[in-house]
């Protein structure tokens, strides 16, 4: 049995899922070469391994065994592929030729539903059938293509950081630890702040890198038609790239965000609140400027990614926004929660030198 497959089944995760050419995702493929390049690509003395797994969940998860692995479930990749394609297929970002006239008729009974349940999570993707209304438009193909490609390397790139920041191995100080697995029960408060300190830091890494591939991605394939078009339309600047990846990361927290935090107290939870994290990465594109924008143009960002990532939801789902979502975690005591998360952020920082 492959080694994968062994550490797979010793922690009672699903098996690899089989990527066929012919899948009716019509993108697994090159994404599952995206992920094992990304693997292979944070270079490290121990052997860093991609594989997408059977499961119908929204998931992925990070693992530490005898070698690193990054799993995302089908249903994560389903998803993101019917975000991407439910994008294209609205008038969001109408420089993209093909689209529908921006559209929006909020439905209030749509709107109570959770965005990952209207967007049918555990549905397998159907490119053929879901793209059927916008495929004959090139631009919409290259704006589903650019959405997908972010919101996978950001899923994918939060794993790869728990992993580069050793956060299997340090927890416990023993190998086959899981990060990110749904149901590892409730922690206490000292096992929650640290928990959350390494979302947040998972976080902050995949901003940075996502930002980076896709930037170098851009010059790279400069002389490609759907480059051009890219940069002529919807990337020209180094602040447009940073600003295009921070508000589909925003959509992304706002689609994935299950509110099971309402109503509790915010350090008996393992991941913070979505709108904490989304925070937490405005603050980090303030602290880091990523490819050296200037601080106005990261304000500026940070500015138009909150409106822009609630208004791509809205459109894109036919909701009602929510223009109370990031400030719904900003009472006094979320202040000292978020104070005692970034406290405690150096204990998990940095990869072990013995790792
Ligand atoms: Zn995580």
């Amino acid at each position: 049995m492959d080694v994968l497959a062994k550490i797979l089944a010793k922690n009672g995760l699903p098996p690899s899922f089989e990527v066929r050419p012919d899948d009716p995702t019509g993108f697994i493929l090159p994404f599952a070469v995206d992920g094992i390049a990304m693997c292979e690509g944070i270079k490290r003395s121990r052997e860093c391994r991609f594989t997408f797994v059977e499961g119908a969940e929204m998931q992925a998860i990070a693992l530490q065994d005898e070698i690193d692995i990054v799993a995302m479930y089908a249903g994560m990749f389903w998803l993101l592929c019917r975000l991407a394609s439910s994008a294209a297929a609205s008038g969001v970002f109408p420089a993209m030729d093909g689209g529908n006239v921006p559209e929006w008729r909020p439905d209030i009974s749509r709107s109570l539903r959770l965005p990952r349940d209207l967007l049918e999570e555990g549905k397998p993707f159907d490119w053929q059938a879901e793209s059927l209304t916008w495929q004959i438009h090139p631009e919409r193909q290259m704006l589903f293509v650019a959405i997908l490609s972010v919101l996978f390397r950001f899923v994918t790139y939060h794993e790869l950081g728990h992993i580069w920041n050793d956060h299997g191995l340090r927890r416990k100080g023993r190998a086959g630890v899981c990060v990110d697995a749904v149901g590892s029960g409730r922690p206490d408060a000292e096992r929650s702040i640290a928990s959350q300190a390494r979302e947040i830091i998972a976080d902050s890494f995949a901003l940075n890198r996502t930002i980076q591939v896709l930037d170098r991605e851009l010059q790279l394939k400069a002389d490609l038609e759907m480059t051009k078009i890219l940069r002529q339309k919807l990337l020209p600047t180094r602040e447009a790239v940073a600003e295009f990846v921070l508000t589909l990361v925003f959509l992304y927290f706002r689609v994935s965000d299950l509110w099971n935090w309402v109503q509790e107290a915010r350090d008996t939870l393992t991941h913070p609140p979505s709108p904490f994290r989304a925070k937490a990465l405005a603050a980090a594109l303030h602290e880091h400027r990523h490819l050296d924008i200037s601080q106005a143009s990261a304000d500026l960002a940070v500015r138009k990614a909150v409106v822009g990532g609630e208004a791509l939801v809205s459109v894109i789902l036919s909701i009602y926004p929510n223009p109370n979502w990031m400030s719904s975690i900003s009472g006094p005591g979320d202040d000292a929660h978020f104070r005692r998360i970034y406290d405690e952020i150096p204990r998990w920082h940095g990869p072990l030198s013995n790792a």
